[in-house]
């Protein structure tokens, strides 16, 4: 059943770098669509049990965002994300914009964070991820659809889809982490 009712801005929800968690890869594989973990595994040569993942802000999160360079400068500095850091935006976030596509916005996604704060911005950002069709949460990685097909599949695939996709052909040894 894939997701299509408001959600709630709870607090795992916090990832400081400006992630939508709940429309991440590994959150999605964690979740409504189990068939992502599998791949996922795959890809990066990492156990299943080992990419277990309840969102950024949680302190369930796979290896690989744990050791995140982002999260841990957030956390060293002791801002609840980057939006409410005197160094945003600084060349660390602005590189993991340029190389992953679920971050393809932050600056931007962390801009409206400033702004609206943690609530807002998450009642707003999860319209970008949503099919104007039937509703349902997709990723970047989803040029269709998930439920009905359509395409694209939300505001934010339409935008960075198939850059998201190239990205995913041409890292085959890679994760597109968020
Ligand atoms: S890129 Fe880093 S800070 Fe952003 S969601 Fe992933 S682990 Fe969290
Ligand atoms: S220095 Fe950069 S990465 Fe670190 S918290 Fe500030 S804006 Fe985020
Ligand atoms: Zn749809």
């Amino acid at each position: 059943m894939k997701v299509t009712r408001p959600l709630e801005p709870e607090p795992r929800f916090r990832a400081p770098c400006g992630v939508f968690c709940p429309t991440c890869f590994l959150y999605m594989g964690n979740h409504d669509d189990p068939a992502r973990l599998p791949h996922a595994s795959v890809v990066l040569g990492v156990p299943e049990e080992d990419l277990r993942y309840e969102g950024c802000g949680s302190p369930r999160t796979a290896a690989r965002c744990a050791s995140c360079a982002v999260r841990r400068c957030a956390e060293e500095r002791g801002v609840d994300s980057c939006a409410d850091c005197p160094e945003f935006p600084c060349s660390l976030l602005r590189d993991a914009q340029e190389k992953s596509p679920q971050l393809r916005e932050a600056e931007a996604s962390l801009h409206v964070r400033r702004k609206q704060g943690f609530s807002g911005w998450f009642l707003r950002t999860q319209e970008e991820f949503r099919c104007p069709h039937c509703g349902t949460l997709n990723s970047v990685y989803d040029l269709w659809c998930r439920s009905c097909g359509a395409s694209p599949s939300c505001p934010f695939a339409a935008r960075n889809g198939e850059e998201a996709l190239a990205f995913w052909k041409n890292r085959p040894s890679d994760f597109p982490r968020p």
